[in-house]
């Protein structure tokens, strides 16, 4: 995946350089520190470092009096430390978005096309030949539009079950399932120092390794208590984001103002200056009150989860024409334009020569 999110980075420099103004989706080289708070994670971290730079990333171990030098909001116990790297960027995702979507109608008219956006018409159909080869796709405003060259299935958690109960083939139920997340958005404190990286804690990675977390009824391991890893990092605009929860509850948040908490009192540990605000949200949750959390605005959305570990990215094998990409879990804004890279090969050259992407092809990870 190293290789993939390499390649994806430089296809969003190119992307934000060439498309627009930097400020448009908001692009800040600010870094990223990954956190351990004792010394068997430091050790952990240590290797990983190792392995990033064997794979030709910058990265350096840095002890815990050294991170709370870099980011003084910090506080980390002595035995603990941080793996720093100073190439990582961030971008606003919702900004990007637009971005893309309007590169989308600059390259259709460069080609004396049009480039048209359906939001709100879903597709609930898709149309086949006799050989199992797609030709279009019906939608929920009974229209059938045609596929000349391809349908590609893009519905992030939605996508496997659509494509099962369509195709008709049971491989495809549950791979891909929603996993609730809620991040948080505030204004820094006013004595808290200000926060320049991106920092999250080590166990953050855990949720990359967690391959095949799955039931033998075939739905998601249990995690009915949101799992909290703490996350945070400071837009363009100055706010403080602050992450992250993940749950398996349909596509349902169940518990949105003790998620809140938790994400806060985790946060708190890591950074004390936010102990007053995690303080304030325990005591609403307390007291029962119906009162929603007024200090910050609270974003929440399916993570596209894939019981494979790796997205599906690839022709779909017996269906010419169809393809999927979707799966990316927490990684889906990083790998977008590589993404979008490898399915351009695929339909126009039949292949991909993108370095890694043979692995999420569906016929590798449907075996
Ligand atoms: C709290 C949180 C923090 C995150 N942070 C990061 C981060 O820092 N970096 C990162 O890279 N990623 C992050 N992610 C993950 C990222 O948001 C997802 O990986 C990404 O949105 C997946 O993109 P997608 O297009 O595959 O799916 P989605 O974004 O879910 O989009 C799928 C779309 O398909 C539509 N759809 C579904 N069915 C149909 C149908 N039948 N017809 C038409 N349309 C349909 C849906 O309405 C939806 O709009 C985060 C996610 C959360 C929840």
């Amino acid at each position: 995946m190293w290789q993939l999110a390499q390649r994806s980075k430089e296809l969003w420099h190119g992307l934000a350089d060439r498309e627009g103004p930097w400020e448009a989706v908001e692009w800040q080289r600010t870094g990223s520190l990954l956190l351990a708070s004792n010394s068997e994670e430091a050790g952990k971290l240590e290797a990983q470092a190792e392995c990033l730079k064997a794979a030709g990333v910058q990265a350096e171990m840095i002890s815990a009096s050294a991170v709370a030098k870099l980011e003084p909001s910090l506080s980390i116990p002595a035995e603990g430390g941080g793996m720093l790297v100073e190439n990582d960027a961030q971008i606003n995702g919702r900004n990007s978005a637009f971005l893309l979507l309007n590169i989308c109608r600059v390259l259709a008219q460069d080609a004396g096309g049009e480039f048209d956006c359906k939001f709100g018409e879903g597709v609930t159909g898709l149309e086949m030949d006799g050989d199992g080869g797609v030709v279009g796709v019906t939608t929920s405003a009974g229209r059938r539009i045609t596929a000349t060259r391809a349908v590609v299935i893009a519905g992030g958690a939605w996508s496997s079950d659509f494509l099962a109960q369509q195709l008709k083939d049971n491989r495809w139920k549950g791979v891909i399932a929603p996993r609730m997340g809620q991040l948080l958005a505030l204004t820094p404190p006013t004595d808290m120092p200000a926060l320049t990286r991106g920092v999250m804690e080590m166990s953050y990675s855990k949720h990359y390794q967690e391959v095949g977390r799955k039931s033998a009824e075939g739905s998601p391991a249990d995690e009915s208590a949101p799992d909290i890893t703490f996350t945070a990092t400071t837009s363009a605009s100055g706010e403080l984001l602050l992450g992250s929860s993940r749950q398996f509850s349909g596509f349902e948040s169940s518990a949105g103002l003790e998620t809140t908490a938790a994400i806060l009192k985790r946060a708190a540990e890591f950074m004390p200056s936010l102990s007053a605000s995690a303080a304030a949200v325990s005591t609403l949750l307390a007291g029962g009150s119906p009162e929603e959390w007024s200090d910050g605005l609270v974003r929440t959305g399916p993570r596209p989860w894939a019981a494979t570990g790796l997205p599906f990215v690839g022709p779909i094998p017996g269906h010419p024409r169809l393809y999927i990409a979707a799966g990316h879990e927490g990684s889906g804004l990083t790998l977008a334009p590589v993404t979008a890279e490898i399915i351009e090969g695929y339909i126009s050259n039949g292949g991909t020569n993108v370095a890694g992407a043979e692995a999420l092809a569906p016929e590798f990870l449907l075996k």
